[in-house]
């Protein structure tokens, strides 16, 4: 019979990361166990399985981790959202502001054909910037973003209001 996972016994609680007082959720429990990864894709699948995606972006680098494996459990391909310079061909870029300064993201301008339907994916959705930033880019090329996806959570960031639009779902919750 299936045992049921308790994913969120997976995630790692470490405080004072990467700076005093942060409480840093860590995933790599999660990822060393293929009991709670074949799990937590398999979720994640369901959650947007209404959506009739057609396509998966990610930024990197842990949004790749569980983009992958769930582009495949959807049977649709993957488009790496990436950090200035590491995309080879013409790209997009965005640029959005953090607490302290700003950050960009690329994508392949010829990634998206217009109209495609596409599902953003990520480890952690916290204020939400990550992924709108992502959202953005989707856009710019044409495509439709018909949601986002994460495995945490935290929920006191309020980034779930941030991305209302995108309907955001997620698998473990932290306040
Ligand atoms: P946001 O853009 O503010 O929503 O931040 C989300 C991004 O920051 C994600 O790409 C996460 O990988 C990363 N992040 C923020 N806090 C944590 C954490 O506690 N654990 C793991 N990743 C985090």
């Amino acid at each position: 019979s299936q045992q049921t996972i308790d994913l969120a016994s997976y995630i790692r609680s470490i405080p004072n990361f990467p700076k005093p007082g942060i409480i840093f959720r860590d995933i790599t429990p999660l990822l060393a166990s293929p009991e709670a990864l074949r799990e937590t894709v398999r979720q994640l699948a369901d959650a947007v399985r209404d959506r009739d995606v057609e396509a998966i972006a990610a930024a990197e680098a842990r949004g790749f981790l569980f983009a992958a494996p769930l582009a495949l459990e959807l049977n649709v391909g993957l488009i790496p959202i990436r950090k200035p310079g590491k995309l080879p061909s013409e790209t997009f870029s965005h640029t959005y502001t953090l607490e302290y300064g700003t950050d960009t993201l690329e994508m392949h301008k010829d990634a998206i054909k217009p109209g495609t339907r596409v599902l953003v994916v990520d480890d952690l959705l916290a204020t939400g910037g990550t992924v709108e930033a992502c959202c953005r880019l989707i856009e710019k090329a044409g495509g439709i973003v018909v949601g986002c996806a994460f495995v945490i959570e935290l929920t006191d960031l309020k980034g779930a209001e941030r991305l209302a639009r995108y309907r955001p779902v997620s698998l473990i919750k932290f306040s």
